[in-house]
């Protein structure tokens, strides 16, 4: 058979530890036997992100720019023991952080459903997608303790001299107090964000906040997003019969916990980081998980949702055998190469990743899969497999589907 072309290069971010290993596993196994990769490669690896003083992290995150899509691997953020491990010049700043502030955008993290791995909630039928704000709010807040009476107030002084001011309360005993902005602009490229993968994906939007009790801040949230739908995606989401509403959060949560999902949630940026975790854990790990920022200017970048996974790596150092999930991490691939096939008009390679995605699914349906998954299904007859089996397992069951495939 012969090697899916590709066109266009996808910008590709290696990262570090034990999901290091996978995505070369990934590529050796997964890709290269089927593809003819085309990457653009830069090495986010803690070690030569600081020998190039972070600048490879910016070089990726403008490569994308030029060629719209990227693939990344999970990367260590440095703190005080990294530092030493790696004797770093400078606590380098989160290459996610880095990369979102040069692209822009919105993070939507997805499930990944497969047989076995049942919900907590009974009638969650498809993946529900969460569309976390990422800028502002209560993670960029100024807040104060008081311990004496006195008045409190909230105080702009604009550089033309004018002032606007709101009282706050009259504190007779001991409090607290905190204040926090936004920005229209960020919100403006959140929902467009939103809007646009809404169309991507075929689904749903539904965006909840509380403009009933906070009706300056919250109905500003709920007046951008109206705004910007109907003044760019009215037309477009009534062509692909696609449903926006906006309505309280608290309603939101009565409807999510009672729909079926396969619909996007919009969360404001508390909400996002709460609710995430929530919908996850129902439906069962991070390790299955889909990753991906979109930016407002129409840049992809694809990424698993856990970490670099390191007591694994540290076994794996040591000579021992793993149990890595490796499924989040191939996932971003196919999100990725998908997404080039779509640009570049590539179908086979679109239907390459759909391919390897279903690869992926009837190995665990199958029975076999890695430890995390093992201690969570509700199959029985399961074989636990290491790291490197697994993606074996998925390589076999791949070749099976192409070879189907192309005999027709
Ligand atoms: P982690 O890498 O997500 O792992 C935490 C634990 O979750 C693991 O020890 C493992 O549990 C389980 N786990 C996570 N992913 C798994 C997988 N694919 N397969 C099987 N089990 C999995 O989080 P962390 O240990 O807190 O962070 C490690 C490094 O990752 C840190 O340096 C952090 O900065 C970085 N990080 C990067 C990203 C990113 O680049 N997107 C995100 C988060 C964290 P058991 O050990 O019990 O098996
Ligand atoms: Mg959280």
């Amino acid at each position: 058979m012969d090697k899916i072309k590709m066109t266009t290069p996808l910008v590709e971010m290696d990262g570090d530890e034990m999901t290091r290993i996978l995505w070369q596993d990934i590529k050796d196994e997964l890709l290269t036997p089927f593809i003819e990769l085309k990457t653009d490669y830069y090495d986010l690896g803690l070690k030569h992100r600081d020998e190039t003083d972070d600048q490879v992290t910016i070089d990726a995150a403008e490569a994308t720019k030029r060629v719209k899509v990227a693939v990344k691997c999970a990367t260590i953020t440095p703190n005080a023991s990294r530092m030493t491990e790696y004797n770093l010049k400078k606590m380098y700043k989160s290459p996610n952080g880095t990369i979102r502030a040069i692209l822009d955008g919105t993070v939507f993290r997805a499930p990944i459903i497969v047989k076995g791995i049942e919900p907590c909630v009974k009638n969650w039928k498809k993946p529900i997608t969460l569309a976390r704000h990422a800028y502002g709010d209560v993670y960029k807040n100024s807040e104060l303790y008081v311990d004496r009476p006195g008045d409190a107030y909230l105080v702009f002084r604009a550089e033309d001299g004018t002032t606007k001011e709101a009282f706050i309360q009259h504190f007779d005993r001991p409090g607290i107090l905190q204040g926090m902005h936004n920005l229209d602009e960020s919100i403006e490229s959140f929902a467009r964000s939103c809007f646009q993968f809404a169309l991507d994906t075929k689904q749903d939007l539904w965006f909840g906040a509380k403009d009933t009790i906070s009706k300056t801040y919250d109905a500003r949230f709920r007046e951008i997003f109206t705004t910007v739908y109907e003044n760019e995606f009215r037309e477009k989401f009534e062509e692909r019969k696609l449903v926006f509403f906006y309505t309280l959060i608290d309603d939101i949560i009565a409807r999510v916990m009672k729909s079926e999902g396969g619909f996007i949630w919009a969360c404001k940026n508390y909400d996002g980081d709460v609710m995430s975790d929530m919908v996850s854990s129902a439906f069962g790990s991070l390790a299955m998980m889909t990753s991906v920022l979109v930016s407002p200017h129409g840049y992809y970048e694809y990424e698993a949702a856990h970490g670099t996974v390191q007591r694994h790596y540290y076994r794996h150092l040591k000579g021992e055998e793993t149990s890595t999930n490796s499924v989040a991490t191939i996932f971003a691939w196919t999100g990725a190469l998908r997404k080039r096939g779509e640009l570049d008009q590539i179908q086979a390679l679109e239907d390459f990743a759909d391919c390897l995605e279903q690869a992926v699914l009837e190995t665990i349906e199958s029975g076999k899969m890695t430890k995390d998954l093992a201690l969570i299904t509700s199959l029985e007859d399961v074989t636990v497999l290491s790291s490197h089996a697994f993606i074996l397992a998925i390589r076999e069951r791949l070749e099976m589907l192409l070879d189907k495939k192309s005999q027709g």
